[in-house]
C-alpha cells in the first residue's frame, strides 16, 4: 500500500518566504539568499526546512501516536541530531519506530481513524508540511529497544534507543 500524501500548514521555500518585500522570518527588506538571517540560513542549509518546521512535524507525529496510545521510539537522523548536536537543523525526515508486538488490532484501527490509510511497505508514512514522516514497524527484537531511555527536547520528552551508541552504529540494519 502506498502512502497517501497529507500536507498541513504553510510551507515556504527560499524564493517565497517573503511578504510585502520583507522576509517572513526576520521582517527585513535586505534579507536574501546571499545575506540571509539565521532562519533563512536554516531554510537554505536544511534543504528547504527550518528547525521549527522539522520540530512541528515531530510534534505532529508525537500528538498522533499519543492519541493512538502506542509507545514509540525516536529513530534515524532525528535522534542522532538531538543527541549529537542538541538540535534538528538539517534533518530532512522524521523517523520513529513502533515495535510490532504493540500493533494490536485496536491500535491499527485507531491509526486508520486518525490518519486515514497511510500504510507503507515499512509501516506508516505521510507528509507534514512537505516533510516526510516515517513510522517504522520494527519486526525483530533488538536489545537497544528493550529498555528505552528518555530525553527531553524543547520541553517534550521522547523515548530513545538505549544504549543510543549501539543503535546509531546499527541503525541501517534495523528492520
Ligand atoms: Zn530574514
Amino acid at each position: 500500500m502506498k502512502a497517501k500524501g497529507l500536507t498541513n500548514g504553510v510551507s515556504f521555500n527560499t524564493a517565497t518566504a517573503y511578504k510585502d518585500g520583507r522576509c517572513v522570518f526576520c521582517g527585513g527588506h535586505e534579507c536574501n539568499d546571499k545575506n540571509p538571517c539565521k532562519w533563512r540560513k536554516q531554510l537554505i542549509e536544511g534543504g528547504g526546512y527550518t528547525e521549527d518546521m522539522i520540530n512541528s512535524a515531530l510534534q505532529h507525529v508525537q500528538d498522533l501516536l499519543e492519541r493512538v496510545t502506542v509507545p514509540y521510539i525516536l529513530l534515524g537522523d532525528v535522534v542522532e541530531s538531538i543527541i549529537k548536536r542538541g538540535n534538528l537543523v538539517g534533518v530532512k525526515k522524521i523517523e520513529v519506530g513502533i515495535e510490532e508486538r504493540y500493533l494490536i488490532p485496536e491500535i491499527i484501527s485507531s491509526i486508520k481513524t486518525q490518519m486515514g490509510n497511510i500504510e507503507t511497505e515499512s509501516g506508516y508514512g505521510y507528509l507534514f508540511d512537505k516533510i516526510p514522516v516515517e513510522i517504522k514497524i520494527i519486526k525483530r527484537r533488538y536489545a537497544f529497544f528493550e529498555h528505552p531511555d528518555t530525553i527531553i527536547f524543547r520541553l517534550q520528552d521522547y523515548r530513545i534507543p538505549n544504549p543510543i551508541d549501539r543503535y546509531l552504529k546499527a541503525r541501517w540494519i534495523v528492520r
